[in-house]
C-alpha cells in the first residue's frame, strides 16, 4: 500500500482537538479500525488546541497505552488553523491526512483518499467532498448547511480550479505539498489558504466524493460571522476582479449612461449649465475608471503573490536540504 520515505512513516493523521475529551477516544478506535487494511506505519497526531476541558488528561492517557498515538499541545485557544499548522510541523508521513474530531466524515473515507493519492503521481492532494455529485450530507442542521453550502458555491467561482467542496478539513496531501507552505491562518480559512497557495504552486487536486454529518458528541466550534468575513476576504485576494471589475463596470456604465443624458439635454437646449448632474457624470466616470484600474494593480499585486509563494517553497526546499546534510552554509557551495 504504502512506499516508504526516509522517515521510515507512511502516513501521519493530524487531528486538532478543542474541548473534544467525550470524542478523543472512540474517534481514535474508529480511525485505527479503518487503517486495519493497511500495511505501511501510521501515526496519528492529536493537536489539542488549548481546550479547556479534561482533552489533554484524556489524551495523555490514551497516548500512555499506544504508542502510535502522539500529542502536541499548546496553552490558550487559537484556533483549527493552528492546530493543523502545529500537526505538519510534527508530521512525519509521506503522505498526511487531516480529519476532525468528531467523526463528521467517517474515517473509513480515508483510504478513499489515500487511493485516490496513489492513482499515479499526477495528483498531489486529494479533498473529501460532500458538495461535489456522488458526495452528500447527513443531519446537519438545515440553516449552516445552507450557508455551506452557498459559501462554496460563490467560492467555486472565486477560488481556482471550480472546486464543489474547498472549506473542508478532510483531505489527504503528498508530503511535497505541506513541506512546500509557509501557512499562516489560525482559523478555518486554513483550508482556503492551503488550497490557494498549493494550486498557486502548480500542486494538482481531485476531489473525492464524501459524507458529511452532523457531530453527535460535544458543540460545533463554528463563528459564522469570523468564517463568513476570513472566507470572503480570501476571495477577494484570490480573484480581485471579480469584486472591482464589477463595481468598477458599473460605476462606470452608469457614469457613461448619464452622460449620455447630460449631451442629450446639451443638444437639444434643454441642460441648465452648472447643473449638479454634470459634476456627479464626472465623478462617476472617473470612480469606475479608478476602480477599475484598483482591479489591474491587485491582478499584479496577485501574480507577484504567486512569485513569491515559488520563492518561498525554494527557501523552504534548500531549508531542507541544509538540515538533512548537517553540515550548515558550506553544504550549498559544495
Ligand atoms: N477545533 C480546534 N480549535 C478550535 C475549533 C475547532 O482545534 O478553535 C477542531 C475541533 O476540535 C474539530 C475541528 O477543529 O476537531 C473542527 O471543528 P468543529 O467540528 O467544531 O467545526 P465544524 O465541523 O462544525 O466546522
Ligand atoms: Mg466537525
Amino acid at each position: 500500500m504504502f512506499s516508504s520515505n526516509g522517515n521510515g512513516m507512511d502516513l501521519s493523521i493530524i487531528i486538532p482537538m478543542f474541548n473534544e475529551a467525550e470524542n478523543a477516544e472512540h474517534t481514535f478506535i474508529r480511525v485505527e479500525e479503518s487503517l486495519s487494511s493497511l500495511t505501511g506505519d501510521y501515526e496519528i497526531i492529536a493537536v489539542n488546541d488549548g481546550s479547556t476541558d479534561n482533552t489533554l488528561e484524556v489524551l495523555e492517557g490514551i497516548a500512555a497505552l499506544n504508542k502510535k498515538i502522539k500529542i502536541v499541545s499548546y496553552p490558550g485557544n487559537i484556533g483549527r488553523g493552528m492546530a493543523l499548522r502545529k500537526g505538519f510541523q510534527e508530521s512525519k508521513g509521506e503522505i498526511v491526512v487531516s480529519i476532525d474530531a468528531d467523526l463528521s466524515y467517517d474515517p473509513h473515507y480515508i483510504i478513499d483518499l489515500i487511493e485516490t493519492l496513489k492513482e499515479g503521481p499526477q495528483i498531489d492532494f486529494v479533498l473529501g467532498s460532500p458538495y461535489m455529485p456522488g458526495g452528500g450530507v447527513k443531519n446537519v442542521p438545515w440553516l449552516r448547511l445552507w450557508i455551506s453550502k452557498l459559501g462554496n458555491r460563490v467560492l467555486r467561482f472565486t477560488m481556482p480550479n471550480r472546486i464543489y467542496t474547498s472549506t473542508g478539513i478532510f483531505r489527504a496531501y503528498r508530503r511535497k505539498v505541506i513541506d512546500s507552505l509557509e501557512l499562516e491562518s489560525d482559523g478555518k480559512e486554513i483550508h482556503l489558504e492551503i488550497l490557494s497557495k498549493a494550486l498557486a504552486l502548480g500542486f494538482r487536486v481531485k476531489e473525492v466524493p464524501a459524507v458529511l454529518s452532523s457531530r453527535r458528541k460535544g458543540k460545533s466550534k463554528f463563528k459564522f460571522k469570523k468564517t463568513a468575513t476570513s472566507h470572503l476576504v480570501f476571495s477577494a485576494f484570490e480573484k480581485p476582479m471579480i469584486i472591482f471589475g464589477f463595481i468598477g463596470l458599473m460605476t462606470l456604465g452608469i457614469g457613461l449612461l448619464m452622460g449620455l443624458y447630460v449631451a442629450y439635454l446639451r443638444f437639444s437646449g434643454g441642460l441648465t449649465p452648472g447643473r449638479p448632474l454634470i459634476t456627479f457624470v464626472i465623478l462617476l466616470i472617473l470612480g469606475g475608471i479608478q476602480i477599475l484600474s484598483f482591479g489591474f494593480i491587485a491582478l499584479q499585486i496577485v501574480s507577484i503573490r504567486k512569485e513569491i509563494l515559488r520563492v518561498q517553497k525554494e527557501n523552504l526546499e534548500l531549508k531542507k536540504y541544509i538540515t538533512a546534510k548537517g553540515s550548515g552554509v558550506q553544504g550549498i557551495d559544495e
